[in-house]
C-alpha cells in the first residue's frame, strides 16, 4: 500500500459500530486480567495506533515516546560501559548534550566526524558501537550519504542509527537503506502543527524492539494518549503537508538564492548544496528546512526574523505554519553563522510567504 493511503487508512478500529478513530485513551491502568496492564509499560491502544502507521512507513515496528529526546536517550541508554559512540560534528543540541554529559560520566567515549565525509563514516563503523547519523543535519543542512554508511562493513553489535526528523518517513527509508534504527522527533513533522511533543524509533530486529521496549519502561518515557491522539491526526495528513511545503521550500530556495540581500543558501534540493549529490541518490524529495544567511550583520539576522507578520519567528519546526529563528541566539548554538536563519517552509501560499520575506529584507536595509 502506498504510505499517502496508508497513512489515512490503517490504525482505526475495525468492529461494526465502532468509531472511526480511537480515541485518546486518558488511563494510567487496565481491568484486570487483559493484554494492558498499566500505561508506562504496555502503553494505550491510541499509542498503539500511532505505532502501527508509523511502522507502516518506516517498513518495521515502532514504539512510540513521550518525546524526540526520550527517544533518543532509550538508544544511548543501551549503550554499555565503555563503549565508542559515533555523531556528527554538529548534533541536534540536546542530542550533543546527552553525548557530552555520557562521556563525562565515563559511560562512553564520543567520536565526532563530518557528515559529508562518508569515507570517515565507512571507516568508524569498524570499530564503533553506535553511528548515530543526524541526516539532513540541523542547521547546516548537510545530507549523509546514509547507503554508503548503513552498508559499511561493521564490527559486530555496531547499531546505526538515523535521526531523520527533517526529512520525515516520507522522504527518506533509513531501514530500507540498511539502518537498524529509525528515529524521528514526531513533535516536528509527523505531528505537523505544533502542538504536541512525541518521538518515535522503529526497528525491523525483534531482539532490538524488544530490548528499547524495555528502556522505554524503566525510563518512563512511554508516549501519553493524548500526545498518541494528536500525532495519529497528524500523521494522516503528512503526505498532503509535506507535498506543499516542499514545493514551497523548493520555490522560496531558488528565489532566495539569486536575492542580493542572501549570502548563502543550505537546502538539500540545490544543486549548489554541498552534499545535494547524496541527496539525489536516496531522498525522495529534498525536505521542507533549509537555511540561509543575510547579507549585512547579526542584528539583521535579528531584525529580519522579528519583522513578519506570516512567518513566525519561533524554535521549532515541521508545522503545518511557517517559522523561523536566528539560529545563533539558541543556547548552545552560539557558534553558528551570526547571520544564519533556518526557516521551516509551512503550507501557506508560496507568494504570500515571498512578500513577507521580501518585506522584512527591504525593511532591515541600512
Ligand atoms: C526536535 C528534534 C529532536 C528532539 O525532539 P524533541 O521532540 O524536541 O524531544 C531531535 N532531533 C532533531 C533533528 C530535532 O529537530
Amino acid at each position: 500500500m502506498h504510505p499517502d493511503t496508508w497513512l489515512i487508512s490503517q490504525g482505526r478500529p475495525t468492529e461494526l459500530g465502532d468509531p472511526l478513530n480511537f480515541q485518546p485513551t486518558m488511563a494510567s491502568n487496565f481491568r484486570l486480567p487483559g493484554e494492558r496492564y498499566y500505561n508506562r509499560t504496555e502503553g494505550t491502544e491510541t499509542a498503539g495506533a500511532l505505532e502501527e502507521l508509523i511502522g507502516g512507513i518506516e517498513g518495521g515496528r515502532t514504539l512510540a515516546f513521550s518525546t524526540g529526546m526520550a527517544a533518543v536517550a532509550a538508544v544511548f541508554d543501551s549503550l554499555a560501559v565503555g563503549s565508542t559512540l559515533v555523531i556528527p560534528e554538529d548534533p541536534y543540541h540536546a542530542t550533543n548534550g546527552l553525548a557530552v554529559e555520557g562521556e563525562r560520566q565515563g559511560r562512553w567515549t564520543v567520536r565526532r566526524l563530518d557528515l559529508a565525509d562518508t569515507d570517515a563514516w565507512v571507516a568508524a563503523a569498524v570499530d564503533a558501537d553506535l553511528l548515530w547519523v543526524e541526516t539532513p543535519a540541523n542547521p547546516l543542512m548537510t545530507v549523509a550519504d546514509l547507503p554508503a554508511i548503513c552498508s559499511a562493513p561493521r564490527k559486530e553489535g555496531c547499531l546505526v542509527a538515523v535521526d531523520g526528523t527533517f526529512a520525515t518517513p516520507l522522504v527518506q527509508k533509513p531501514l530500507e537503506l540498511g539502518a537498524d534504527i529509525s528515529m524521528h522527533s514526531a513533535t516536528k513533522f509527523i505531528g505537523g502543527h505544533s502542538d504536541l511533543m512525541a518521538g518515535v524509533l522503529t526497528v525491523s530486529d525483534d531482539v532490538l524492539y524488544d530490548d528499547l521496549w524495555n528502556r522505554r519502561v524503566r525510563l518512563g518515557s512511554t508516549i501519553g494518549g493524548l500526545e498518541a491522539f494528536l500525532a495519529i491526526r497528524g500523521a494522516r495528513t503528512l503526505p498532503l503537508r509535506m507535498e506543499r511545503s516542499m514545493e514551497n521550500a523548493a520555490i522560496l530556495a531558488e528565489r532566495l538564492d539569486v536575492h542580493s540581500d542572501i549570502a548563502r543558501v543550505r537546502y538539500p534540493g540545490l544543486p549548489s548544496h554541498d552534499t545535494h549529490a547524496h541527496a539525489a541518490k536516496f531522498m525522495d524529495g529534498f525536505g521542507a528546512m533549509m537555511s540561509f544567511d543575510v547579507v549585512g550583520s547579526g542584528e539583521r539576522a535579528s531584525a529580519v526574523v522579528e519583522h513578519t507578520s506570516i512567518v513566525n519567528n519561533a524554535t521549532s519546526l515541521g508545522g503545518i505554519e511557517s517559522t523561523w529563528e536566528r539560529r545563533a541566539l539558541i543556547p548552545g548554538q552560539e557558534t553558528m553563522p551570526p547571520t544564519l536563519i533556518r526557516f521551516s517552509v509551512g503550507c501557506e501560499n508560496v507568494d504570500d510567504l515571498w512578500a513577507d520575506i521580501t518585506a522584512a529584507l527591504e525593511a532591515t536595509k541600512n
